[in-house]
């Protein structure tokens, strides 16, 4: 095999990392194996599992830690307050996040 070939072998097809078969890839993380239908960049969707989850929990967190929830029974000055710092709140959160997201994608 020379090594042009083996260049166009490599960007066309995947070796299978669950049974070691050469399989057609077309550059997508969600190509699976023809030979044993597993996907291809096994490792790289855990990954990316993974980090979509750390992020979710990270969207989450910063929902609920919002230390005024608005009542149905508030009046309705107290709702406006509420909605006014909520807006702050969530500009200032948004910000946080975003710094929370640019240390993490670093970390990792
Ligand atoms: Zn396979």
């Amino acid at each position: 095999m020379t090594a042009n070939l083996y260049h166009t072998t490599m960007s066309q097809q995947k070796l299978c990392p669950h049974c070691s078969l050469w399989s057609p890839w077309n550059g997508h993380i969600d190509d699976k194996c023809l030979h044993c239908s597993e996907y291809l960049k096994l490792a790289e969707r855990i990954d990316q599992e993974e980090k979509e989850q750390k992020r979710r929990k990270l969207e989450f967190n910063f929902r609920e830690r919002f230390p005024l929830s608005i009542k149905a029974d508030d009046p309705w000055w107290i709702k406006g307050s509420k909605q006014a710092i909520y807006a702050v709140y969530f500009v200032f959160m948004s910000i946080m996040v975003t710094i929370l997201w640019i240390v993490f994608w670093l970390a990792t």
